[in-house]
C-alpha cells in the first residue's frame, strides 16, 4: 500500500500517522520526491481502513499494491532510481556503458582492454573472475587474483568495476568491488540474494535463462527487503525455440520494466545474441527502447579469448558504438555524461 501526502504536510500529524502504522507491524518507507511525500507501507496492511487514513488532512491519495513486488515497485518509488558510484550514475536520464572481457584471464589483458574501455568512453569495466561455465572441464576463472587485477584496472584508469559473486562464501573478496553481478545462472539463489540484501553495495541482477519479467522483479525484491536499494536490473536473453542466436533479446521487457518499476535497466546484448556481428544493432536498438545502460563483452584478441570470443566484439567496434550512440542518445532524452542528475 502506498500513502500519498498532500503537499507540505503537518509533520506532527505524519508522526502521528507512522507511529500508529508502525503500532500495527506494518514497515514504512517514506520516500520525498520534488512534489509530494510517499510512505510506502510493507506487511500486512490488510488490517489498514483505507478511508479512515484517505480522510487525514495530510493525505492526498491511498492505493493497494497488487504485485507481489513492493519495493521495486514504481506506484512504491514513482521517481527512477538514480545509482550514484562516484562520479558514474547510473539511472534517471544517464546512460552507462560497462564494457570488458567476459573473464580476466591476464594482467596485461584486463589492463589493455581497461585503457581502451576508458579512452572509448566506457564508465565501468566488466570482467569475470568466478566464471559459471557450462562444463567443469573449461576455465573457471582467476577468482580472487582476477578481482585484484580489477582493481589493479581501476587504480590505472579511474572506471569502476563489476564482476561476478556466484557464492555466499565469495563476498569478503568483493569488498573493494563497485558493483556486485549476480549471473542470470544465480537469479533465484535467494539464501545468496538475502545475502547481499544486507550489503549496501549496487547489485547488478541478471534475468535468469527461463524467468519471467516478474521473476527477475522477485528476486530484485529479496535484495531490497533485506534494505539494500541499489539495484540495477540486466535482460542478458532468455531461452526460445530460436537457434539463430545464443539467447532471444526480449528487448521488450524494457518499457515493461520501466512502467512497473524504479530500478535501472540495462541490457546485455553479448550473451543475448551471442554474435559479435550483431551487437551493435541490438546496443542502439536497446537504446532506443529506453534502457539506462549497456553491459558489453569486448576482447582486444576476441578470436584466442578463453571464454565467450564469439560474441566479443573489439576495442574498436566499441569505440564505434560509444559514438553511434552519443549521437542516438539525445533523442530518447538520455546522455552518454558521467555527472547527469
Ligand atoms: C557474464 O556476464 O559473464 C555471464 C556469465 O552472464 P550471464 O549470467 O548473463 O550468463
Ligand atoms: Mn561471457
Amino acid at each position: 500500500m502506498v500513502i500519498v501526502l498532500k503537499e507540505n504536510p503537518n509533520p506532527q500529524q505524519v508522526n502521528r500517522l507512522k507511529n500508529w502504522l508502525a503500532e500495527m507491524n506494518i514497515d514504512i518507507h517514506t520516500i520525498v520526491g520534488t512534489q509530494s511525500t510517499v510512505l510506502g507501507l510493507v506487511g500486512d496492511t490488510s488490517g489498514v481502513d483505507i478511508e479512515l487514513i484517505r480522510a487525514l488532512d495530510i493525505v492526498e491519495d491511498v492505493k493497494r499494491i497488487q504485485e507481489p513486488f513492493k519495493r521495486a515497485n514504481r506506484k512504491f518509488h514513482p521517481l527512477d532510481t538514480v545509482i550514484t558510484i562516484g562520479d558514474t550514475k547510473i539511472g534517471g536520464g544517464n546512460f552507462t556503458l560497462m564494457a570488458g572481457p567476459c573473464s580476466v584471464e591476464s594482467r596485461e589483458q584486463i589492463l589493455s582492454i581497461a585503457r581502451d574501455v576508458a579512452a572509448n568512453g566506457g564508465h565501468i569495466l566488466r570482467g569475470g573472475a568466478f566464471k559459471p561455465r557450462t562444463s567443469p572441464y573449461a576455465f573457471q576463472g582467476l577468482r580472487g587474483l582476477g578481482i585484484e587485477l580489477l582493481i589493479e584496472a581501476r587504480k590505472e584508469t579511474g572506471l569502476k568495476i563489476v564482476t561476478e559473486i556466484m557464492d555466499i562464501s565469495q563476498l569478503e573478496l568483493f569488498n573493494d568491488v563497485d558493483i556486485i553481478q549476480v549471473g542470470a545462472r544465480n537469479m533465484q539463489n535467494f539464501e545468496l540474494l538475502k545475502e547481499l540484501g544486507k550489503s549496501r553495495k549496487p547489485i547488478l541482477l541478471k534475468r535468469g535463462l527461463s524467468s519471467t519479467i516478474q521473476e527477475l522483479l522477485m528476486s530484485a525484491e529479496y535484495i531490497m527487503a533485506g534494505g539494500n536499494e541499489n539495484v540495477i536490473l540486466c535482460e542478458r536473453g532468455i531461452r526460445t525455440f530460436e537457434t539463430a542466436t545464443r539467447n532471444t533479446l526480449d528487448l521488450s521487457c524494457v518499457p515493461v520494466l520501466k512502467e512497473t518499476s524504479h530500478l535501472p535497466v540495462v541490457i546485455d546484448p553479448s550473451h543475448a545474441v551471442g554474435v559479435a556481428r550483431y551487437v551493435y544493432s541490438m546496443s542502439l536498438a536497446a537504446a532506443a527502447a529506453g534502457s539506462d545502460g549497456l553491459i558489453i563483452e569486448v576482447h582486444n584478441d576476441p578470436a584466442h579469448a578463453m571464454c565467450d570470443g564469439a560474441q566479443s566484439i573489439t576495442p574498436e567496434a566499441f569505440g564505434g558504438l560509444a559514438s553511434k550512440l552519443s549521437e542516438l542518445l539525445p533523442v530518447v532524452g538520455k546522455s552518454i555524461g558521467k555527472t547527469q542528475n
